[in-house]
Order: C-alpha cells, then sequence, then structure tokens
C-alpha cells in the first residue's frame, strides 16, 4: 500500500488520472510520447497540476481501443496517480498498487501505477517486439486493470484477459501480438559466472505474404529488470515458476 494525500486536488473536475511532481520532466516525456504514438492523440499531455489531459480526439490514426482506455480512465471514478518507481527490484515494467488516502475517508477508490522508467531502457531484441513493448505499452496494461478490472494470467499456457485488450489494440496498429504473459529464461545465454538471468518475451505476427507467423523476442537481464521474486502481484510481466529462483 501506498499513501499520499491529494485528495483535495481531486475533487476538481480534472479528470482522474494524476502524475506525481516526482516524475522528472523527461520521464513525463517519455511517457507522452508513447501514449501519443500508440493512440494517436497529439495533443496528449500532463498539465501543470499533472492531470492527464488528453486533448482533441480529430485522430484517425493510433489506436482507437486505447483512446477509449485513456477517456474512460479520465472520466472514471477510480484515482489513478503514476509515480516514479525507477530502479526498484520489486517493480519490473510496470506495476499497480492500490493506493490508501492519508486523510481520512475518502469514498474514492485510488490506484498507483509504478513505473520502473530504467526497465525499459534496458530492452534488447527484435526491433518489432520492442514497438510493441515499451513505457505506453505498459501503462495501458495498468491502466486497464483499473478501468476494465481485469486479470492476468494464472496459468502458463494463458495470456491473461488485461494483455488480450492490449493486443487488441497492437493489432489496430499492425504491430506483434503478445504470445505470453510470462517471461521464460534464455537458458543458452545465461553465464552464472557474469551474474546475469536473459529472460525472454514472445511476440508473434502473420506475415501475408508467406502466410506464416513470424515470432518476435524481447529480451532483458532479469537481475537487473527484477521481477523474479514476485510470485503474486499485478505486473506488466510475470517469471514462470522455472525463472523464479
Ligand atoms: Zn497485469
Amino acid at each position: 500500500m501506498i499513501a499520499f494525500s491529494v485528495v483535495s486536488t481531486f475533487a476538481t473536475n480534472k479528470g482522474s488520472v494524476a502524475i506525481r511532481d516526482t516524475v522528472s520532466p523527461a520521464k513525463r516525456n517519455e511517457l507522452v510520447s508513447k501514449l501519443r504514438s500508440i493512440s494517436g492523440l497529439t495533443k496528449l499531455s500532463f498539465d501543470a497540476d499533472g492531470f492527464l489531459r488528453l486533448g482533441a480526439d480529430s485522430s484517425e490514426r493510433g489506436s482507437h481501443g486505447a483512446r477509449e482506455l485513456l477517456k474512460n480512465a479520465v472520466s472514471g471514478e477510480n484515482i489513478v496517480v503514476i509515480e516514479d518507481a525507477s530502479s526498484r527490484a520489486d517493480v519490473a515494467f510496470c506495476r499497480v498498487v492500490m493506493g490508501r488516502w492519508t486523510k481520512a475517508n475518502s469514498a474514492l477508490s485510488a490506484f498507483v501505477v509504478l513505473i520502473d522508467f530504467s526497465d525499459f531502457h534496458q530492452l534488447t531484441g527484435d526491433q518489432q517486439a520492442r514497438a510493441a513493448f515499451d513505457v505506453g505499452w505498459g501503462f495501458l496494461h495498468e491502466l486497464d486493470h483499473v478501468v476494465a478490472d481485469s486479470q492476468d494470467a494464472e496459468t502458463e499456457d494463458s495470456l491473461g484477459e488485461c494483455e488480450a485488450h492490449i493486443n487488441e489494440m497492437r493489432h489496430e496498429l499492425g504491430l506483434p501480438l503478445r504470445s505470453n504473459y510470462f517471461f521464460t529464461a534464455l537458458s543458452m545465454q545465461t553465464d552464472p559466472n557474469f551474474g546475469t538471468r536473459l529472460v525472454r518475451l514472445a511476440f508473434e505476427q502473420r506475415d501475408p505474404h508467406t502466410d506464416r507467423t513470424r515470432r518476435f523476442w524481447l529480451i532483458w537481464d532479469s537481475t537487473v529488470v527484477g521481477g523474479l521474486i514476485a510470485s503474486k502481484q499485478t505486473a506488466a510481466v510475470r517469471a514462470t515458476p522455472l525463472t523464479r529462483k
């Protein structure tokens, strides 16, 4: 649980999504730029008080599903606060946790989206997979949990309804779809002597010319990104039991 005291601010009508002032301008810009390119909302920004403003929606580009999710979040009853969790070992990419008000008895439900911006800079692998998994996609995943009350996969062979929603948005943009919720060890390239543990996550796309499915990999060092120990949490990624040691 994370405590914060912005309840009076949210009594205004500026919307339900805000970013903490501790998130640096560079990181805000990174998130804004990814969300603009996914949603097609070219005027999307955070205002001077940190509230997410979507701007006019005249876009014919970008994902319609992402625009709907963002609109529903901003106009929704649940309060969402974005917090910088960079370099935290307990946050692999993004997580959402329930918040609690430090001033008593707010009737509003509050959620904190923790973003480890530094983790997204650790990603390597195929360019197509990297386009389908950045800080914008990670944030939308957590937002879908809050807005649609969607769940993550519980078993290794399922994707989970949350990522299924996000895949619909990737499909709209012609990006490869995430095929697994859980990441797995890339054992061939893991050398215990160097203290790294490379893991990978698969994305797939049908090639219309050959009618074959192409697979693209996202690869990172989980000793740097984290997420290996957290077995039960609402997160953007999770380790399979085999990867978790
Ligand atoms: Zn999740």
